[in-house]
């Protein structure tokens, strides 16, 4: 076993001098988007660390768990430019076309990848694959992985001009590490989003996403479907082995009751919410839950901190955006950490590059801003407007998806947020070098 390797890699027992080192980047949380920074700044040659609380074989490890996520083209050209994409290939089912309705109803749309001239709307893949995926990479790559290890403090105070440090803790110690930049990507309750007083605002929307796959009597013909229910929204999402992925959404009180039933109590209730376009659910697999939130943080940087992924933003999953922006806060941030090292390997010292500079940081910050609000409205909006109980707004709704399938401009630019082609795209996003 290499020193680099995660697999019940714990720091102690290699009894390495880990305390006060000092690194370029420390990256706190090495889920899907926090494992994704770290292989993309692998080029540029800088200390990386990576911090992760669980171990990859860890059958409870958050990120790398039994839901399906839905890649946009944007996530798609990211996981090519770090070869993670190769390694998904047996398990990636490509999205041909989008269907959303409203039950009882007659608005829907339609979007397909043909009329948009594009090979696919986006890709559904398993997060254990990319987790597994995304591991066998930073093996490759030797990256630093400190695991299980958990970040516990992280100073308030900025001691020394050049670094800030944090606690991690492992199975025998504390140990203090030193860097430069400090990346927050410890998911939605971040430690270190908190630690340094970075604020957040949390909405609850008082629902849990209810996860399982299924099979069903029709083959889904790689479309997805959103429904649109008086009791929240479902989807179902096409799945390789002609399976589909269901997400319910469902009131907390009444989770559960839904988590209780047997299969066949919630395959019957699932069939009545969705309807027959995929003719019955035959099977179900087993079924988690998400608490469903907006956290918003409200700020993407501090003095040498950067946050990204669910650490800045936790979406509703119901217009799948939040591994997608996740992916492009990383590649913004590798971007413009690429940029200030081209322009300072032309400086009088090459080797004194400060990845937590503060221009650096606010180039990161007010990039990010844009499409993150943007997201984050159309994401909420959504969400907002299909629980609205109102009558004027439901015809408004009715209105809105008819409206919306027959003019063409609308459609783009959903589309364009399927696809993540819309603002100010990172180099990684458009399938450029960094
Ligand atoms: C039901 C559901 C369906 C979804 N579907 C989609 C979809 O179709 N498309 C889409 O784009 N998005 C989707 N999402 C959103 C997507 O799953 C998240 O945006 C994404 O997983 C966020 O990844 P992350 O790495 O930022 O955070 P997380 O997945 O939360 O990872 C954070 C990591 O940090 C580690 N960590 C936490 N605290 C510490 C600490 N103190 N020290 C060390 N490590 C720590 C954790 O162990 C974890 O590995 C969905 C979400 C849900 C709930």
């Amino acid at each position: 076993m290499t020193p680099n390797s995660h697999f019940d890699f714990d720091i102690t027992a290699h009894n390495k001098p880990y305390v006060d080192t000092n690194y370029d980047l420390l990256i706190c949380g090495g889920g899907l988007v926090g494992a994704s920074l770290a292989l993309m700044l692998k080029p540029l040659g800088l200390r990386v660390a990576l911090i992760e609380a669980h171990l990859f074989s860890d059958k409870s490890h958050p990120s790398f768990d039994e839901r399906t996520t839905a890649l946009s083209n944007s996530s798609r050209r990211i996981f090519e430019a770090i070869n993670v994409w190769p390694l998904l290939q047996s398990q990636i089912t490509p999205i041909k076309r989008i269907h959303v309705s409203d039950q009882g109803r007659f608005g829907f749309a339609r979007l397909t990848a043909e009329e948009q001239g594009i090979a696919a709307m986006g890709y559904v893949v398993p997060n254990w694959q990319m987790g597994t995926a995304l591991w066998q990479r930073l093996q490759a790559e030797q990256i630093e992985v400190i695991a299980p290890a958990k970040v516990i403090q992280v100073n308030a105070i900025v001691h020394s001009q050049a670094h800030r440090s944090i606690q991690v803790e492992t199975s025998t110690r504390t140990h203090s590490l030193n860097a430069r930049l400090i990346v927050a990507a410890d998911g939605a309750h971040s430690v270190v989003r908190d630690a340094v007083g970075i604020g957040h605002r949390h909405v609850d929307y008082g629902q849990v996403a209810v996860i399982a796959n299924a099979l069903t009597q029709k083959f889904h013909n790689h479309v997805a479907y959103e429904r649109f229910t008086p009791r929240g929204p479902v989807a179902v999402l096409p799945l390789t082995d002609a399976r589909v992925g269901l997400i319910w959404t469902v009131a907390t009180q009444r989770a559960d009751e839904v988590l209780g039933w047997n299969d066949n109590e919630f395959l019957a209730h699932f069939q009545q919410e969705f309807g027959f376009r995929l003719g019955r659910f035959l099977k179900v697999g087993e079924r988690h839950h998400y608490p469903l939130a907006l956290i918003r943080a409200d700020a993407h940087s501090a003095e040498r901190i950067a946050v990204i992924g669910n650490a800045a933003q936790m979406l509703h999953p119901i217009a799948g955006q939040g591994l997608n922006l996740g992916l492009r806060d990383a590649a913004t941030l590798a971007e413009v950490l690429a940029d200030a090292l081209r322009n300072h390997s032309n400086s009088v010292n090459p080797n004194t590059m400060d990845a937590g500079d503060h221009v650096v940081l606010r180039r990161y910050s007010e990039w990010r801003q844009q499409d993150s609000k943007r997201i984050i409205a159309f994401t909420d909006g959504l969400v907002r407007m299909f629980n609205q109980p109102l009558g004027l707004i439901k015809l408004i709704r009715d209105m809105g998806l008819l409206a919306f399938d027959m003019l063409p401009l609308a459609k783009d630019a959903l589309s364009q947020l399927s696809v993540g082609a819309a603002g100010h795209i990172p180099r990684l996003s458009r399938g450029a070098p960094l």
